[in-house]
């Protein structure tokens, strides 16, 4: 494993990550994901670029505060959108429609942020990017001259499982591509947006068990659905048999957790819906 030291850690090279609730990168003058590391806590002013993974606040909370110091900020042309107005992730999440403030989940809470260039538009021999949709439609991964790739929230490692056992997904088929697409990927260590970096190995271990997870849900709603069963209901019945976290967050990110399945799965021809007497049934084919 990678050894632990207070400030930010070296992880190879010129790459290092700084730990909190969202990881930060560092790799020569980017920071990467500033979600809960701000300009206070780096205390360097070399940082000439952001890099952002994806537009969820917990991965970009902080990078106006480096940006209001001369940083360029940099973000897919999807994700932008959300980094640039996070109220479009807090609108998606309530069918567009806007919420009460206490069913905003804090992970799409927090200050917007100018994006100044794409990730599509900018180059750097010493630092790549390599698009893993799903977790969002613009996630990006970042893999450094040092073969470390900074992976946002497109990889969950072994701990995270433990804690969330649903992670958020919008389109479970694109996710699968993407774990298939990092397993392919020249890279000696896995910075992941959330917990402790991995060697490769484990990395690959992590890619395997997430993707194991995602045909588990598969298989776990199809049991739940040999008889029709609403979308309220079925969140109620899946998020009892693993035991979710009760909380209205949880209840949101589930519901959109599920739908994606659902479309993935009625994609498939393994799933039909009908609507009867105002209510949308789900139901094995
Ligand atoms: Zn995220």
């Amino acid at each position: 494993m990678v050894s632990k030291v207070k400030g930010p850690i070296k992880v190879a090279g010129n790459s290092y990550y700084m730990p909190a609730t969202s990881n930060a990168g560092l790799f020569k003058g980017y920071v990467i994901d500033p979600g809960s590391v701000g300009y206070d806590d780096l205390c360097r002013d070399d940082v000439h670029s952001v890099l952002i993974t994806h537009g969820h606040n917990d991965h970009f909370r902080h990078a106006h505060e480096f940006r209001e110091k001369g940083a360029r900020v940099i973000a897919s042309k999807d994700d932008a959108l959300l980094v640039r107005n996070p109220e479009v992730n807090v609108r998606g999440l309530f069918s567009w429609a806007r919420p009460p403030a206490e069913m905003i989940t804090p992970y799409f809470q927090g200050d917007a942020c100018e994006v100044d260039l794409y990730v599509e538009d900018w180059l750097d021999s010493s630092i790549k990017s390599v698009w893993l949709p799903g977790h969002t439609l613009g996630e990006y991964g970042f893999i450094t001259e040092d073969a470390v790739l900074y992976s946002g929230d497109s990889l969950y490692s072994k701990e995270i499982w433990s804690k969330y056992k649903l992670p958020y997904s919008i389109d479970p088929e694109l996710c699968r591509e993407s774990l298939i697409k990092i397993k392919g990927l020249d890279f000696d260590y896995v910075v992941p947006g959330h917990g402790d970096p991995m060697e490769r190995d484990d990395a690959l271990k992590a890619a395997d068990y997430h993707l194991e997870q995602l045909d588990r849900v598969d298989e776990i709603i199809l049991g739940l659905i040999e008889e029709p069963v609403s979308t309220e209901s079925l969140v109620t019945r899946f998020s009892y048999k693993l035991d979710l976290y009760k909380s209205l967050n949880n209840y949101w990110l589930t519901l959109v957790m599920l739908k994606g399945h659902l479309s993935s799965l009625n994609h498939k021809g393994k799933v039909a819906y009908r609507l009867e007497n105002y209510c949308m049934y789900w139901y094995k084919v």
